[in-house]
Formats: C-alpha cells, structure tokens, sequence
C-alpha cells in the first residue's frame, strides 16, 4: 500500500516518497494572531493535524512545524485599535490560539516559530535575494522582482502576463512592476521596527515561511501545507523566494484544503457570519466538530449548517456507544477460549480499507466507512450473551487505532455510571439465579474493585458508592 497525495504543483495525485526514508519534515502556514480563530480557520488546523497522526500511525517520524505571524499590518492596526503594544496583542492571541487547538483535540507542533523570532533569517535571506538581484530596495522598501524569476506562476498555474490581467494596479511607483511583492517594509513614524540594511522597517509577509523553513527544516521539505487562498499570492512567492535562493525545490509535494462555508455562504467579515470556534465548543462537542470537518474530503467545499452538525453528531454518537459499550463488557468479561479467525481477518481487512483509503490522498470520509464497518461488527458481536474479552479488546484495539489518526472519540472516566452499576446487578442476580456463581463473583468483585457497596434489603438491592 503506498500514500499517493494530490499535489497543487503538478495537479496530479502522486505517490508519496520522503526526502528521507522513514521521516517527514512537513511545514503548514500558521494565523496571523491578532483575532480568535474561526471555524474556517479550523480545517486546516484539523485536517494538517489528521495527515500529521496518519503519518506517525504509518511510523513516519513527522517534525511538524506551523508558524505564527505576530507582526505585519493588521497586527499594528489592531494593536492601535485596543491600545495594546504589538508583543502584547501577539500573547493574548497565540494562547488563544494554543487553548483553541488543544481543545480541538490537535496535538501540539514540533516547534511554533515566529516572525518578531526570526528576524535576523529573514533579513539575511532578503541580503540573499538582493545579492542576486532578485529583489530591489526602493526608498526603504524592499521588493522581489518577480520578472526575474522565470518560473513565477507555477503553482497556481497562470503566467506573468494573466497574472498582470488579475492585480489591481496600486499607485506606488516605488515597484517596477505590479506583480512585484513587498519583503521589507520601511517602518511609518510610531510603528514596530527592526533595524536592517534598508533602514528601520519590518518584515512582508510572504518571506517570514520562507526563511523559516530554511532555518527549521531545511531547503527542500515534503510537505507544504494551507488553505487553498494560500496558493496565491502567499506560497507562489514562497516558492519564488526560496528556489531563487537555494536552486532547489521548496516542496515536494503542496497540499491545500478547501474553504468551510457556512449556510452555502463564503464566511466573511463584512456578512458577519464568522463563528469563533471557542463559542462553537460551548454548543457542541469539539470532536463532533473534528468528525464533522473530516467528514468531507479535503479538497472539495464544506458546508457547516445546524443540519450539517446534527447529522455529525448522531453519526459519532454511534462509534462513541459501540466504543462505551466495548468498554463496559470488558469490564466484566473474561477471556472464555481463543478467538476465531474469523474474527481476526475481519478486522485486518476492515484496518486494511481504512488505510486504503487514508492513502488515497487522505480520504477521510471513505476511511470513516471503515470505521462504521468496525462498529457494525462490534454490535453485532455485543448481542451475544457470552463475550469474549479477546474479542472485545481486539475491537477496542483496532477503534483506538482509527481514533490515533481520527481523533474523535471521547475518553471516559473508569468511574462506573449509575446505569452501568445497575445494569451489572441485574446481571449479577440473574447470574446467581442460574448458578453461574463465578459471573456472580467476577461482578461482586468489580463492584467492590470500583468502590460500590451492595446491601440486600427486603425491598431489593440497594447500591451505595464509597
Ligand atoms: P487567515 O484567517 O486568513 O489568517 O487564515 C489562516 C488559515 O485558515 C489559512 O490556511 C487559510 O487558508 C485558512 N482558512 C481561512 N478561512 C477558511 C475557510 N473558510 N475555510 C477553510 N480554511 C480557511
Ligand atoms: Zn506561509
């Protein structure tokens, strides 16, 4: 079985070779942190995290990098705005941010750089580019000359002259061209700066992943990760940067998710429509939002509607009940005889569609069939009186196993509920009833095990916790 992905470069789905066997460096565009995220903001978030824990499931060693941008425009204007300083407006909103993802069930980055951390790198690799000529310094800017880079355009597919159809023409005769982007910024009185070559200024935006890639993972990386809107303008001049610097390919392979509409509408500031995911996870289960994200490929539109999360949510509802009820058996079951081989090739050929579908291009929603697959077996096995703990704990196994990449089951407490003590009484009188004096034990031991006391009364069985 090997990974094939759908690369926006060559816009062919490819298969998928590591720079270097049995590793992978992988970068993925991080949140210019001057807002709480959105919902939008939270598919990359998952669907970059799925592919990292599907990856690691496959004993890849993943180095995981995102960035933060904590300096550019919006930032400075934000930080007027609330009369914070920029450094503090980047503090309130990276913890946001590191709550919202940690809540989301997203485990952390190998490393989350920053710009205000990384200033020197960048300014070397702007010296880097001017030194080669593929950038200019006018009046305290500094540019990339786009002209130069013959090969500008690639990833989006559109050449310099369509390109020049698309771009709003700025009067700013400090560019020779208007396709040319901004790497320096001289600084306006009053504004953050850094001292550099070109005078008091700071970073553009496009060149912070470039140096930051170079610095932390190296000139080529596999996988380069982001939102579709990324492609261009952001990771064509990436590209452009990195490959007129180093000569080598900046990415392997560049993966871009597709946007989450909400109500069949673009999500958008000026429609007022944008739901922050911290009020999200006050209404609903982060991991019916996780399921729900991954409920759609990647690659095609999302929508997000009331409808669109109940039937999430009912639909997780019934692994997270196969995986409690699994739970609950083994509490009490014990390991009556060998288990079939039946069984066992079931639930290989049901891992093996899983991971059939993982590695074609990470199709999540095909993968969640397997999952159904696993959890329509488990209840049927759960209908039989007699259960094996064998078999129970090689379904939970291959559940947890999904869940390493997926991500969406709750873990509950060892404490028993009231229903499940109940429930274990009934079965330990009937158990008495028929003789099964062992059962009858097994049970009274879980009890006394888990802190329940039973009494008998002449009204019945009274329980009591300790
Ligand atoms: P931004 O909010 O523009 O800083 O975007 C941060 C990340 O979220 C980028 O990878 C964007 O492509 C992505 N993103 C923003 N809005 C959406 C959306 N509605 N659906 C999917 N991804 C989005
Ligand atoms: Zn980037």
């Amino acid at each position: 079985m090997t990974l094939r992905v759908y690369n926006t470069l060559t816009r062919k789905k490819e298969e998928f070779v590591p720079i270097e066997p049995g590793k992978v460096k992988m970068y993925v565009c991080g949140p210019t942190v001057y807002n709480y995220i959105h919902i939008g903001n939270g598919r990359p978030v998952i669907f970059f995290d799925v592919v990292r824990r599907y990856l690691e499931t496959q004993k890849y060693e993943v180095t995981y990098i995102t960035n933060f941008t904590d300096v550019d425009d919006k930032m400075i204007r934000k930080a007027e705005e609330l009369a914070v300083t920029v450094p503090e407006l980047a503090k309130t909103f990276i913890q946001a941010f590191l709550d919202d993802v940690k809540t989301l069930g997203v485990h952390d980055a190998t490393l989350n750089p920053r710009v205000t951390e990384n200033i020197q790198e960048i300014i070397d690799f702007i010296a880097a580019l001017v030194e080669k000529d593929f950038a200019y310094e006018a009046r305290g800017d500094v540019y990339y000359r786009t002209s130069k880079f013959t090969e500008y355009g690639k990833l989006s597919n559109q050449n310099l002259e369509e390109l020049q159809y698309g771009i709003r023409i700025e009067v700013d005769d400090r560019k020779e061209s208007p396709q040319d982007f901004v790497l320096w910024k001289a600084a306006k009185p009053g504004e953050i700066y850094w001292d550099s070559p070109w005078g008091q200024g700071r970073p553009g935006w496009h060149i912070e992943c470039s140096a930051m890639v170079r610095k932390y993972l190296g000139e080529t990386i596999d996988i380069h990760g982001g939102g579709q809107d990324l492609t261009f303008p952001h990771h064509e001049c990436e590209i452009a940067q990195t490959e007129a610097v180093t000569g080598h390919p900046m990415a392997n392979y560049w993966l871009h998710n597709a946007f989450l509409n909400i109500d069949n509408e673009k999500m958008s500031k000026s429609l007022g429509n944008g739901i922050l995911i911290r009020d999200l996870v006050k209404q609903i289960k982060p991991q019916v939002f996780r399921f729900f994200m991954l409920s759609a490929h990647y690659r095609n539109p999302l929508n997000f509607s009331d409808e669109s999360l109940k039937q999430a949510s009912n639909a997780l509802e019934r692994i997270q009940n196969a995986y409690d009820n699994l739970k609950h058996r083994l509490a009490t079951a014990s390991a009556t005889s060998e288990i079939e081989s039946v069984l066992t090739d079931r639930l290989a050929a049901i891992a093996n569609q899983f991971d059939d579908k993982m590695n074609d291009d990470f199709n999540t929603p095909d993968a969640i069939t397997a999952v159904f697959d696993l959890v329509a077996e488990a209840n049927l096995y759960l209908q039989q009186e007699r259960v094996n703990a064998v078999a129970l704990q090689l379904f939970l196994d291959q559940l947890q196993a999904f869940d390493q990449t997926l991500g969406i089951l709750s873990q509950q407490t060892d404490e028993l509920l009231d229903e499940e003590i109940e429930q274990l009484i009934i079965e330990r009188t009937e158990s008495r009833k028929s003789k099964n004096w062992a059962r009858a034990d097994e049970i009274r031991d879980l009890l006394t095990e888990k802190g329940i006391f039973l009494e008998d009364t002449p009204q019945g069985i009274r329980w009591r916790r300790k």
